[in-house]
């Protein structure tokens, strides 16, 4: 599927490749057993252009196509999925929703800041009682005079103690419409609280975020009042991708792993690689990929209109890409551990990191069980839950 890429996509996946072999790949052990990245890391990547792929030149940007996005993230997953998962929730719904619905002065003030990696996006809408069902979130703002106040408790935020930029959804208070907000982390009233100890993507912060009377004025509103529940849900689309990208990633590291030392494993007098049980396992793995690889680039073209006019809509097709690339990635590092044997189980290899790590694609942007719900609306007609 990669033969279609222009020069050009083809050079900035290769500059991908080479910074992600020399500085993210060797250090991800050691990030995730400390469970921290690098705070340069993202910096790095600004400088490189890659923290503002998508963001237009004139805001300091890369002003990449989609495909070209995808391709640099799933070169990142590949040495680190915790890096990945930074810039793709950055890029994917909090710069999007800034550039679709910011005004020129939102843009003005934060997209170059992103766009270096000086600023760090999160995105804030799950919250303790409100994960799949995000309608029902609680988080609440009241007007007092020229100001909005806002109260409530986020969850699982990525990004959100390093942030310098949160997208935030809370509703007007006493069960009104959902809006987004821009919240710049200093403001007074933005606490973080617990770092969450994950099982994989150690090196993610992922943190509860508690907002306690915090003041915004008019400034903060992203785009039209009432309308976020619709923004965030046209972001989770494009952030689906995004996963599915930091998805293959991780699935085409760990069958990379497990070819090798299927090559280089000896019992029973040959190579494990010699066994057709093995080869079979490699030969799924790589096409489970492929196809999910396929399906991704077909629901990025989809999204920027190429569609081909029989395929589903593109929301679904992202939908399909996310749930197959997680569901591959988890798959391929489960097989990727069995092939190591008991070497995949210690610490001392990368497999067992990989899968811990495949694990959280499948639940976050919308749980393999969301996706299909999203699958059967539009294939099957829009009745059940
Ligand atoms: C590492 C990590 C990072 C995250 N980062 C962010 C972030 O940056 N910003 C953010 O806002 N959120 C973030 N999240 C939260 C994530 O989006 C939610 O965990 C996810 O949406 C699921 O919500 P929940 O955990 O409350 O599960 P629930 O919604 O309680 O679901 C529990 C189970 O029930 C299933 N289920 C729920 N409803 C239905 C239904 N109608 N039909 C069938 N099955 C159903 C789910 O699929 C799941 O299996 C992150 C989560 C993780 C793990």
């Amino acid at each position: 599927m990669t033969s279609g890429l222009t020069q050009e996509q083809s050079e900035i996946r290769a500059l991908a490749r080479d910074f992600v072999r020399g500085e993210i790949r060797p250090r991800a052990p050691e990030w995730d057993a400390r469970r921290s990245l690098d705070p340069q890391i993202f910096s790095k990547l600004g400088e490189l252009g890659f923290m503002g792929m998508r963001i237009p030149e004139s805001y300091g940007g890369l002003g990449l196509d989609l495909l070209t996005y995808l391709l640099v993230l799933e070169e990142l997953a590949w040495g680190d999925a915790s890096v990945a998962l930074g810039v793709a929730i950055h890029s994917g719904p909090v710069t999007f929703l800034l550039q679709r619905y910011g005004t020129e002065e939102q843009k003005g003030r934060y997209l170059p800041g992103l766009a270096s990696g000086e600023l760090l996006g999160a995105f804030a809408l799950s919250e303790p009682e409100a994960g799949s069902d995000a309608q029902a979130l609680s988080t609440a703002w009241r007007r007092d005079g020229p100001q909005r106040v806002l109260t409530g408790t986020k969850k699982w935020v990525t990004n959100g103690g390093l942030g310098g930029l949160v997208v935030l959804f809370a509703r007007e208070a006493d069960g009104g419409k959902i809006s987004a907000f821009l919240l710049d982390p200093k403001i007074h009233g933005y606490q973080v609280g617990k770092r969450e100890i994950t099982m994989g993507l150690a090196a993610s912060e992922t943190v509860e975020l508690h907002l306690d009377q915090l003041e915004m004025g008019d400034g903060a509103l992203l785009g039209a009042e009432g309308e976020g529940f619709v923004y965030a849900m046209e972001a989770m689309e494009v952030g689906r991708l995004g996963i599915a990208a930091q998805a293959i990633g991780i699935a085409r590291a760990a069958f990379e792993h497990a070819r090798d030392y299927a090559n280089e494993r000896v019992q029973f007098g040959r190579p494990l690689a010699d066994f057709q049980a093995i080869r079979f396992k490699l030969a799924e793995m790589a096409n489970r990929i492929t196809g999910a690889r396929a399906l991704t680039f077909s629901a990025a073209e989809a999204m920027e209109g190429r569609a081909d006019p029989e395929a589903p809509s593109p929301g679904v097709m992202a939908a399909m890409a996310k749930l197959t690339a997680s569901e591959t990635a988890v798959w391929t590092t489960d097989e990727a551990v069995q092939i190591f044997g008991g070497y995949g189980y210690m610490r001392d290899y990368p497999v067992e990191r990989l899968l811990r790590d495949a694990k959280g694609t499948e639940i976050y942007e919308g749980t393999s069980e969301i996706m299909r719900l999203v699958i059967a609306r539009e294939a099957i007609g829009q009745t059940g839950a």
